[in-house]
């Protein structure tokens, strides 16, 4: 069994912080990410809100720097379906059982982020891959020139669509209420947008298609009445779930993020928890490494505290 000082779980902008400053303050640290890497960085074609990065990066290219940055403190990242987390009270370490390997720790910092929600509706399961995607920038060039719905009106929504409308013919929004919930001028933007088409008031109830999407059947929610719209393909940003699995333990919120206090300790000790998967007012890139970065600096406190090398 390998040991580390620090076992990081999640590879987006929250983990890559923690692991950065925990390496970088000589604390060796594991950061394990899923077998199939999903941050929701790489969503992001352009990153224009990052303090600091100007112009505007690409979210993949962002999230390698971050990663080789990570890396050159001295941080491991491998991938692996972790099984169980377990902490042997007696000795105060934590032991990380995965698929295919076997590691302990000091202490864990949960950085594993949010998926996202389906819309639960005929037809988004059996099209998935076939028309229905939940990430503009990996299948937007399959709609070059074509008409795609975008289901949402957040952050997400909005600037996917923003995204989408220079690749398709057009782009219509759905959303289920009178006006977007995603940054002002975000939204302005897509208002303005002569490609984007938005339909407010309305949902998408089913999607229909012979090998792959036709048509969306979309409910105005006001007078119930209903309207076939033709489409190559639905995208689909309403929102995220917290991703919580292994740590059934740890208390959360009542939509079901992990609760900490501002040191980013949870209700476990020697747990720490950083970016969207963490109970907090504002799910940003800038808000998730500022978190990464508190919570393997409280980390490594604890840890000095177990080795006993904290002065008074
Ligand atoms: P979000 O802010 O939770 O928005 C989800 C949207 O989907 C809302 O408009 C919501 O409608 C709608 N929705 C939820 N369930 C639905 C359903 N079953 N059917 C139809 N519509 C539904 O989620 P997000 O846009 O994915 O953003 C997640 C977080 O990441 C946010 O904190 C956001 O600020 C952040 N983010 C930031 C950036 C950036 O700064 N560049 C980019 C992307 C995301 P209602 O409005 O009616 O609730």
């Amino acid at each position: 069994m390998k040991e580390y000082d620090l076992i990081i779980i999640g590879a987006g902008p929250a983990g890559l912080s923690a692991g950065q400053y925990a390496s970088r303050s000589n604390l060796s640290t594991l950061i394990i990410d899923s077998p199939i890497p999903n941050s929701q960085l790489v969503n992001i074609w352009d990153l224009e809100n990052y303090p600091g990065v100007f112009p505007a990066v690409n979210g993949f290219d962002f999230l390698t720097t971050m990663q080789n940055q990570a890396k050159e403190f001295g941080a491991i990242i491998e991938n692996h379906q972790i099984l169980n987390i377990a902490k042997d009270e007696n000795l105060n370490v934590f032991k990380v059982v995965c698929q295919e390997a076997e590691f302990s720790c000091k202490a864990i910092i949960v950085a594993t982020g949010a998926s996202h929600r389906k819309l639960e509706i005929s037809g988004e399961k059996e099209f998935t891959g076939k028309g229905v995607s939940y990430c503009a920038t990996c299948d937007g060039p399959f709609y070059k020139n074509k008409t795609v719905i975008v289901v949402g009106g957040g952050d997400s929504a909005c600037s996917e669509a923003e995204y989408l409308s220079a690749i398709c013919s057009k782009v219509i929004m759905i959303h289920r209420k009178s006006s977007f919930r995603a940054q002002k001028s975000l939204a302005q933007r897509v208002i303005n947008n002569p490609k984007i088409e938005i339909i407010f008031n309305s949902a998408v109830k089913s999607i229909e298609g012979n090998q792959k999407v036709e048509s969306v059947t979309v409910q105005n929610l006001n007078d119930n009445s209903l309207q076939k719209i033709q489409t190559d393909g639905v995208f689909v940003f309403v929102g995220m779930i917290p991703q919580t699995e292994l740590f059934e333990n740890l208390q959360k919120d009542a939509q079901g993020y992990i609760l900490t206090d501002e040191k980013m300790q949870t209700s476990q000790k020697g747990i720490f928890c950083a970016g969207d998967v963490r109970s907090k007012v504002f799910r940003q890139i800038v808000t998730a490494t500022s978190d990464g970065a508190i919570a393997s600096y409280s980390a490594s406190e604890y840890i000095k505290e177990l080795n006993n090398e904290v002065y008074s």
